[in-house]
């Protein structure tokens, strides 16, 4: 099976051609991402209105440009497959307008794919991951554990409450005057720092629940930094590296923490496949994986994170969830609807009608 995927949920137009022969694992053939970081560089965060025109001007563009580095042509492809939602709504909309377009024009069939079942189901098109297995999503939007038990059958374990991870990075990185996006800039910073000069609450940490809560983080970032900050000269260079130091240990500490309950309750219902596989892009955190590699070593798990290019937004994920979806019979009409909002643990766009 060949399939192109479309993405345009967030900041980022994505197109990409997947292929899967019998018994073997799936492929990306080409994996195009235009990034629209400038676009809103200036604004301090993605502008929907924005980034919906750049998606329109961009989706066709994209689409031809994973084609040609596929070697493939339109009359090579099954289905395609396009991300219905969640996400910014005009950009979600681009995205399935173009694929029903495509779709209409060769008769080919459509897969709508949620974006997070995309982020999810990585981890089987980068490694042998059979299911069942324990998802730990950790992007820009999101943060949950779920147990992924087929293509659209997933239970939430528990996730944030209030901020993302990424977001936290990001709102980190603002606040201490260093470049978006934060993950990698905090990181960078992190490296030269001493995580102990600063102490950083660990929140939720003593509940027996597989829930997290990040914006704290945030908000004692904000005090020490006024603490300390000299008004003349600003932070000092290790200021703001212990900081970003004593951040980072506190995310890693939390999600650690976390990962290890949400494991052992995990592995009491489905001890045959220990597997802990983690996708969206603060799993490209080094101390972050480390932590996790840990706990998944105390108890004898299989670690596995898909390489950073694929963790983060991009249409090959899309292209692989509508590739299973499809498989497993999966097809949407004319009538498929963006939807804003779409929780992981329900199913298919078709079944549930237009957005929540
Ligand atoms: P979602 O997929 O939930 O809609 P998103 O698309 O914004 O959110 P991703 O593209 O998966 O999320 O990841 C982007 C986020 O990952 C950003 O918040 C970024 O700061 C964070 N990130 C990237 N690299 C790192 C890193 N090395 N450490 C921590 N965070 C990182
Ligand atoms: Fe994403």
């Amino acid at each position: 099976l060949t399939l192109l995927g479309l993405e345009s949920s967030c900041d980022d137009t994505a197109a990409a051609v997947v292929r899967q022969e019998p018994g073997k694992r799936a492929q990306v053939l080409s994996s195009i991402v235009f990034g629209q970081t400038e676009l809103h560089s200036a604004f301090g965060g993605v502008v929907p209105e924005i980034a919906a025109r750049a998606h329109a001007e961009k989706l066709d563009l994209c689409v031809v440009d994973a084609l040609q580095a596929a070697g493939v042509t339109l009359q090579d492809l099954d289905a395609i497959a396009v991300t219905a939602g969640p996400g910014l709504i005009g950009g979600v909309m681009s995205g399935v307008m173009c694929a029903k377009g495509i779709a209409a024009a060769t008769g080919l069939p459509l897969v709508g794919v949620n974006h997070l079942a995309g982020h999810a189901l990585t981890p089987r098109l980068t490694d042998d991951v059979a299911y069942p297995y324990l998802m730990l999503l950790v992007s820009g939007g999101h943060c949950q554990y779920l147990i992924a038990r087929g293509p659209e059958d997933f239970t939430r374990l528990g996730g944030t409450i209030d901020d993302a991870p990424g977001e936290a990075f990001d709102k980190t990185a603002r606040l201490l005057g260093l470049p978006q996006p934060g993950g990698p800039s905090v990181q960078k910073e992190a490296e030269t720092g001493d995580p102990k000069r600063f102490r950083f609450p660990r929140p939720l940490i003593q509940r027996q629940d597989c829930n997290l809560s990040f914006s704290g983080l945030k908000t004692a970032l904000m005090r020490m930094r006024d603490q300390i900050v000299d008004e003349k000269s600003g932070l000092t260079r290790q200021d703001r590296a212990d900081l970003c130091a004593g951040f980072q240990a506190a995310v890693a500490d939390v999600l650690a923490s976390k990962t290890r309950r949400a494991l052992a309750i995990y592995l009491a219902e489905n001890p045959a496949t220990p597997t802990l596989a983690v996708a969206g892009g603060v799993a490209a955190n080094t101390a972050i994986r480390a932590a996790l590699e840990t706990v998944c070593d105390e108890l004898n798990t299989q670690f596995t994170a898909p390489p950073l290019a694929l963790c983060t937004d991009n249409a090959a994920m899309i292209a692989y969830a509508g590739l299973e979806r499809f498989r497993a019979g999966a097809r949407d009409g004319m009538d498929l609807t963006a939807r804003p909002r779409w929780p992981l643990d329900q199913s298919s766009p078709a079944m549930l009608g237009s957005g929540r």
